[in-house]
């Protein structure tokens, strides 16, 4: 297989990269009455976060709308090009974000779906996240997973099939593609030869990346979430004084908001704008004045979701700095038991080798834990700055 293919974006998942060619394959077949053994149109894709399930979901549609002969998902042919670049006529990819979809989109979307595809092969729908549904849209979604279209393919993501996930009805009507976390060699492959990253550098991140290749790109190839993370680190052995755990706690409530402003700042912008122009601001007739009254309540609506979207990506953010902190309180736990394991942030064993030294087993489990019930009441909506400086007080005292 050439480096090129689509596939070489699914990183250290062989298993499912075969049961998706050999699929890909027979759904070739049938689109080109050369034989095939039936299509499964629901297909659900889980893995831990950062496993890539959005990306395997994507590069099997590549793979779906491949036209050069030979085993699909070329990744060179037109089909494949835009399928992954997300420009694809065919392929609708839905990401349930903020507020989540709305019944009435995914039904839209669902109507969509049902169309011949354009470019005679299969209309794919991507639904990354299927577990973040609300129970209408999924309600909506699993009316067209019991009959689908005949050249209807849905790919949902979501974490595990559980039916917290996703609901058992729409489980039953899907075949699984189980993804597990990349091993770091496969991770610091994948920043070479795809992200140009030198050897040193993808392997660094790779090691510290908790097997998300995504965070691994993000630290090897931006130096504010590498000035961040080593911000987020350098807590555990610098509260020594009470006011210590104010700073500290401030310092990471701040640096997720600046995530999120980073990641939507632009893009709300961007869709507002889009919006602006769809609804006819900007124009100088009689209609662009009627339009421009009527859409104050589609703005407003917009201006909603995008905030719920902003909280959401300031938890993931803050959530990402819990998991780098819990992170290294189970490396000082590894170091107490002198355990033969990998440490979860091998570039800070000295400091987790200075904690072993001055704490006990006991309390470097209890700021653990500490962490861990953070993670949980944000979960529960708890306002981040009273989660945070109630976990960073536990861990001063230990
Ligand atoms: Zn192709």
């Amino acid at each position: 297989m050439a480096e090129v293919s689509v596939w070489s974006q699914v990183v250290g998942q062989p298993d499912a990269v075969a049961v998706l060619t050999t699929a890909a394959s027979a759904a070739r077949g049938l689109v080109e009455g050369t034989g095939g053994a039936g299509m499964t149109h629901a297909w659900l894709f889980t893995g831990p976060p950062g496993s890539g399930r959005s990306t395997a979901a994507r590069a099997f549609a590549a793979a779906l709308q491949c036209t050069t002969p030979g085993e699909p998902g070329c990744g060179e042919c037109q089909g494949c090009h835009t399928a992954l670049s997300g420009t694809h006529a065919d392929v609708r990819l839905v990401v349930p974000e903020g507020l989540s979809i709305s019944v009435a989109e995914m039904r839209a979307l669902v109507q969509t779906s049902a169309r011949r595809p354009t470019g005679g092969r299969w209309q794919v729908v991507i639904i990354a996240d299927a577990d973040r549904l609300t129970e209408g849209a999924a309600n909506a979604l699993l009316k067209a997973v019991e009959e689908p279209p005949e050249r209807t393919v849905f790919l949902l993501c979501a974490p595990s099939d559980h039916p917290d996930d996703v609901s058992v009805t729409i489980r039953s009507r899907c075949r699984a593609i189980g993804l597990r976390t990349p091993s770091a060699a496969a991770i610091a492959e994948v920043l070479r030869l795809r992200d140009g990253v030198d050897a040193e550098t993808a392997e660094w991140a790779a090691s510290v990346s908790g097997g998300h290749v995504g965070r691994a790109r993000r630290l090897a190839t931006d130096d504010a979430a590498r000035a961040r993370r080593a911000k987020v680190l350098r807590i555990p052995l610098n509260l020594r004084r009470l006011s210590d755990v104010f700073d500290a706690a401030d310092d990471l409530v701040k640096a997720a908001e600046t995530d999120a402003v980073e990641v939507s700042g632009t893009r709300d912008e961007a869709e507002k704008e889009a919006l602006k122009t769809a609804l006819g601001h900007g124009g100088t007739g009689k209609g662009a004045a009627t339009a421009t009254r009527g859409s104050a309540g589609a703005i407003k609506e917009l201006e909603k979701r995008q905030k719920s979207r902003a909280t959401r990506t300031q938890r993931d953010a803050l959530d990402l700095a819990l998991v780098d902190l819990a992170g290294f309180y189970r490396d000082v736990l590894v170091t107490h038991a002198g355990a033969a394991v990998d440490l979860n942030h091998p570039d800070q064993a000295e400091g987790a080798a200075q904690a072993a030294r001055s704490w006990t087993p006991e309390s470097t489990l209890r700021r653990l834990e500490a962490v861990l019930a953070c993670r949980e009441a944000l979960e529960q909506n708890v306002k981040p700055r009273i989660a945070v400086e109630a976990m960073i007080t536990a861990l001063h005292f230990g």
